[in-house]
């Protein structure tokens, strides 16, 4: 319930101007703010009330109320690349997670997608496995804002009422999906490596917990929907199906400027946010193996023989050796390329965890029992210098040969 404290409302009528259902007014004869009958409690008000006059109260939902709430939903993030805008390769991965959360539950899969002259991304959405499309249209959405997404989101989500909600563990994902939780009061499960539906259809989430060492399985039973954030490259993408349509559903989107606090100035790319390992094809991964900042060139010679991108464990980055863009694991990022090389890396658990939706795993290490020989599909014990320096010489003979 939504309540007004009419001591303190100075029937500024700021919550009339933002709330996107028309459910709040200011009544002309006591200049005091009064709540209709369509309130949805999306929370959209409450942020912008200048004297803090607004408050939702929030009880726990009833399994009643629960078996209400029906449907996959996943966050459509976009980004611009150039002039373009294209849908981020996670949304794709969690379509085809979704697709099959959706099929166990006999329900639908649908994308709220908000932005700015996003129409032309509608189609992918349905060919990845989308059966509708929220499409939340606003020049206001033109670039991501936590305001602005998480305003339409909630908004969505508390008319529509999805079992689930899913977003990409990105930068702007980690950002919205807790906005929209403590918004609407609802659970959330970050970085999550696995989703099923269990025999009562609750979403079982498994992520990593106590540092790694074990995999816990959360629930949320009280709460709907239930949302979690996934981190690029945990699922594959599904088979696209360039015939498959679906429906889309065009959102009035009532925002205003005062709606949303930040603006974006200026985006100035860093050069270590241009190496992008999430994205790499081949990836040569140094551990603490590689002993000293100097010997990083080792890897580099190979990085460049190979057309490779540098990446690295955790203790690079703590050392200052490696930029934190570059880091594999549970604290860094998640990687899926074609070839990944570990070189004088042991293999701890927060180190797998990041990089075995790897194709083909190589493992140097001068340690037969180290761990990440039991994830590599080939595993080279010995010293990683010297069978680095062979192994260069080898590729460029064979680059030379086919030159030749
Ligand atoms: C909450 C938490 C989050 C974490 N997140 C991450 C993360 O995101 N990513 C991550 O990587 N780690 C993470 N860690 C740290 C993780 O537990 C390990 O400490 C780390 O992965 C070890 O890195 P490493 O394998 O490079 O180093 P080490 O474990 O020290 O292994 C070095 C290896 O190099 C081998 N070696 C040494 N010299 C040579 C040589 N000349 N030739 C060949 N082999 C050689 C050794 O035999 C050894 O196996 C996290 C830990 C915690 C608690
Ligand atoms: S909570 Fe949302 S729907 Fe209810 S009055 Fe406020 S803005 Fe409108
Ligand atoms: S925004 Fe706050 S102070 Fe202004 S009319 Fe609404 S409840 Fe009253």
């Amino acid at each position: 319930m939504l309540n007004v404290d009419l001591e303190a409302c100075i029937g500024c009528k700021m919550c009339e101007r933002v709330c996107p259902f028309a459910a709040i007014i200011v009544e002309p004869e006591t200049k005091k703010a009064k709540v209709l009958d369509g309130c949805t409690l999306c929370g959209t008000c409450v942020g912008v009330c200048p004297v803090d006059a607004l408050s939702i109260e929030r009880k726990a939902v009833s399994e009643e109320e629960i078996a209400l709430y029906k449907n996959v939903f996943i966050w459509g993030e976009w980004e611009k690349k150039g002039e373009k805008k294209v849908i981020k390769s996670v949304v794709l991965e969690l379509l085809g997670k979704g697709k099959e959360l959706a099929e166990k539950l006999d329900e639908s899969l649908a994308v709220v997608l908000p932005g700015n002259n996003v129409e032309h991304l509608v189609p992918e959405l349905f060919h990845y496995g989308a059966d509708k499309v929220y499409l939340c249209e606003h020049e206001l959405l033109e670039d991501y804002s936590t305001d602005g997404y998480t305003s339409v989101i909630a908004s969505v989500i508390a008319s529509e009422k999805p079992s689930i909600v899913l977003y990409g563990a990105t930068p702007n994902g980690r950002d919205l999906a807790p906005r929209i939780a403590g918004r609407l009061a609802l659970g959330l499960t970050a970085d999550c490596t696995g989703l099923d539906i269990n025999e009562s259809r609750q979403l079982v989430q498994t992520r990593p917990a106590f540092g790694g060492n074990i995999m816990a399985s959360i629930l949320s039973p009280y709460t709907r929907p239930q949302m979690s954030t996934v981190r690029p490259n945990v699922f594959p993408k599904p088979v696209i199906n360039v015939t498959k349509t679906g429906i889309v559903e065009e959102v009035e989107v009532n925002l205003r400027p005062v709606s949303i606090r930040t603006k974006i100035i200026e985006e100035i790319i860093s050069q270590e946010d241009s190496i992008n390992i999430e994205e790499a094809k081949i990836l040569v991964s140094a551990g603490r193996g590689v002993g000293s900042k100097e010997n990083l060139h080792f890897i580099d010679e190979l990085a460049k023989a190979v057309e490779g991108t540098v990446s690295g464990s955790r203790p690079l980055v703590d050392l200052g050796w490696l930029p934190h863009p570059q880091q594999v694991g549970q604290s860094g990022k998640t990687v899926a390329p074609t070839l990944y090389f570990a070189l004088g890396i042991s293999g701890a658990v927060q180190h797998l965890v990041g990089m075995t939706s790897s194709d083909t795993v190589i493992a140097i290490n001068k340690d037969k029992e180290a761990p990440i020989f039991e994830v590599a599909d080939f595993g080279i014990v010995g010293d990683m210098f010297e069978i680095i320096q062979e192994f260069v010489k080898l590729v460029e003979e064979e680059k030379a040969k086919k030159t030749a």
